[in-house]
Formats: structure tokens, sequence, C-alpha cells
């Protein structure tokens, strides 16, 4: 089958569904989204479905397997998929996948994408293996995809006790905080051509971390503030050109050791998240292998796509191009996972 409109793309109606299936239909697919029920309206107002089934609750999506499959469907994943279901469940779903599903074991687990980065060659902050360590400003995570819940900071053991007491989740990190600028570079690496595309950049847009300065600093003790990293939008970035050959190197680097780790090695978006210092190094704090959020204030495009496409080009439109090729080059297997 190399015909393109006899496949259907797929994902979950939450996230970065809006870019996905909008991207999906302009490459000549049709789209599906799988919505809970209550959040239909974004996908029939922006008419970017062609079809909505509603679900009770978003692990349900597992029952569609099979009418899924009859459909002919794609899935596109991203974080509200690994969010409702487990790296098993998702292996053992035996629906069209795009993506490398061996790279979720690598990116899942913190201690194995450690692994990854550091022998990617790249820079990481600290982890202190127990409170006691805490011997400069630390930043302690709580597991999951939750966009920075419940992440609080503390800058010796006491503070630290003092803060977890007040957290059920017994399962965090502590980690380095590092003093300088987050930015998040959203890459596309295809395996039809080896090409890796720097797609788009964000930083995120956080409650309240980035309030807390409209009010003085003597109103922040009064008031006796915590500061939360609870994400509610992205904003762009364009970053100063002299650092992009950095960021290629970086981005080359971890698509390269990937494919030590796994048969295929990660392909399609991925995003490096990283905080710089005022002295320029680069400390990345997480690998997502797989399209972020932080792409869709680009549906429409971002400088860097304009650089390289005539059309506009979001990340989700990319990653049905990517599909398309592949269709047309009958190498659909080798962006399936
Ligand atoms: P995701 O949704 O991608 O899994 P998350 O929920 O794990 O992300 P992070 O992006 O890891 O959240 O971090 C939340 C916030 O904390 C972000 O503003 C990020 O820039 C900041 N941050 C994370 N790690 C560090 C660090 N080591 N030093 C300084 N800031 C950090």
């Amino acid at each position: 089958m190399s015909n393109p409109k006899t496949y259907s793309i797929v994902t979950l109606g939450s996230h970065s569904a809006l870019q996905i299936l909008k991207g999906a239909k302009d490459e000549g697919f049709k789209t599906i989204a799988v919505v809970k029920k209550g959040f239909e309206e974004p996908y029939s107002s922006f008419k970017v479905a062609d079809e909505i089934i509603s679900i009770d609750e978003y692990p349900d999506f597992s029952k569609l397997e099979q009418q899924l499959i009859d459909k002919n469907a794609i899935l596109i994943p991203h974080g509200t998929l690994f969010a409702a279901c487990s790296v098993d469940q998702l292996k053992d779903n035996k629906m069209l996948y795009f993506g490398d599903k061996e790279v979720l074991a690598w990116e899942e687990s913190r201690i194995k994408q450690r692994q990854w980065l550091l022998g990617s060659g790249l820079t990481m902050p600290k982890i202190y293996a127990n409170p006691e360590d805490i011997d400069e400003p630390a930043i302690i995570k709580f597991n999951g995809a939750g966009g920075g819940k419940g992440y609080f900071l503390a800058k010796n053991k006491v503070e630290f006790e003092e803060k977890i007491a007040l957290h059920k989740d017994t399962t965090y990190i502590i980690q380095q905080y590092i003093i300088g600028n987050p930015i998040y570079i959203h890459y596309f690496y295809s395996p039809l051509n080896d090409e890796l595309e720097i797609m788009s950049m964000d930083k995120r847009y956080e409650t309240n971390v980035d309030s807390i300065g409209r009010i003085s600093a003597s109103d922040q003790l009064d008031l006796n503030l915590q500061t939360s990293y609870n994400i509610i939008g992205n904003i762009p970035i364009v970053a100063r050109e002299s650092m992009l050959a950095e960021f290629f190197k970086m981005g080359r680097a971890v698509v390269d050791k990937s494919k030590e780790l796994t048969s295929k090695g990660m392909f399609g978006p991925f995003c490096l998240e990283m905080v710089i210092t005022p002295d320029m190094e680069y400390f990345v704090f997480e690998i997502s292998a797989r399209i972020v959020a932080g792409s869709n204030p680009y549906i429409d495009g971002s400088p860097y796509t304009a650089l390289r496409y005539p059309e506009p080009m979001s990340t989700g439109r990319r990653i049905a191009r990517e599909i398309k090729n592949a269709i047309e080059q009958n190498k659909l297997d080798k962006v399936l996972g």
C-alpha cells in the first residue's frame, strides 16, 4: 500500500494533537482524534479531525485497538499517551505506531536516561544520592511526566526534610539546581535520509515561578511563598545564532548514541531540555523522545522551519511528511516501532 490516503493518523485529543492532526490533514491523511468526554470542542471547532471518538478516560484508549487497526490508523504518541498508558501497554498494543518503542524504556527510567545522555557526551546537573549530600541549591523532582507539578527547591538537608514531609509521593530525585536560562530545543531526525533538523525552541510558562517576580522580595517573604513549576503554557524562543552549531552537535550525539542502545535508534521528533549558565555551559536535564508541547506555538512553522521549507511546517506536519515519504518509498517499517 503506497498511497498515504489509505491510512489515517490518530492521536489522543490533548497535548499537541491540534498540530499533529492539522499537519496530517495538510499532508493528505484522514485524521482521528480520540478525546476524553467533555474535551471534544477544540477538535471539532478547529476542524482538525475527520472523526472524533469519545472515551470516558484516556486508559480506555487501549479498548479501541482493533477498531483503529481496521481503519489502518497510525498512532502518533505524545505526553498524554505516556501519562495514560504504561510502556508495557504501549509495547503490547498492535496498532501501527510512529516512533521507536524500544527507546521508551531509555526515556522512562531516569537512571537509563542519564546513562544515555552522559554516554552521548552531554553535561548534566549532579544527582544527590542522599539528602545529606545537598551542598548547593537542589531541585526535587517527582517521577512521571507531570509537567513539573510539585517540584520544589532545597538548599540543604534540613530544608529538604521540612518540604518533603508535605509530599505523599516517595519516588523522586534530588538534582543540582542550575542557575541560568532554561531552553528546550525541538529536533526532528529522519531515519529515511539521516538528516537532523532543528524545528523550533521554547521556554515554559510555569506557575508560580514565572509570576513571583511581579511582587517585591519583601512581599514574597511575607507571604512565605514556595516556588512551584506547574506548566500552563509555552513561550517561543529564537537562540543566539552562534549557539546553533552546538545544538546540532548535541542532537546528533543523542541520536548516534541511541543507535547503540536500540535496534532502530531514536527517530522522529525529540527535545533536549537544558539550562544555559552565564559561563555558557549547557546542562541538559532531560530528553523527551517524542513531540513536546513546546512546539505548539509553531503550528504555522517556526523561524527555523521557514528557512528550510517553502510551506508552514509544524513538528506535527513534519511527522506526517515523514510517514508519507516512508509510505511512498515503501519504507513504512523504518518509521514504525
Ligand atoms: P516533562 O513534562 O518534560 O517531563 P517535567 O515535568 O519533568 O518535564 P522539567 O521540565 O524537568 O519538568 O522541569 C520543570 C521546571 O524546572 C522547568 O522550568 C525547568 O526549566 C526547571 N528545571 C528542571 N531541572 C532543572 C535544573 N536541574 N536546574 C534548574 N532548573 C531546572
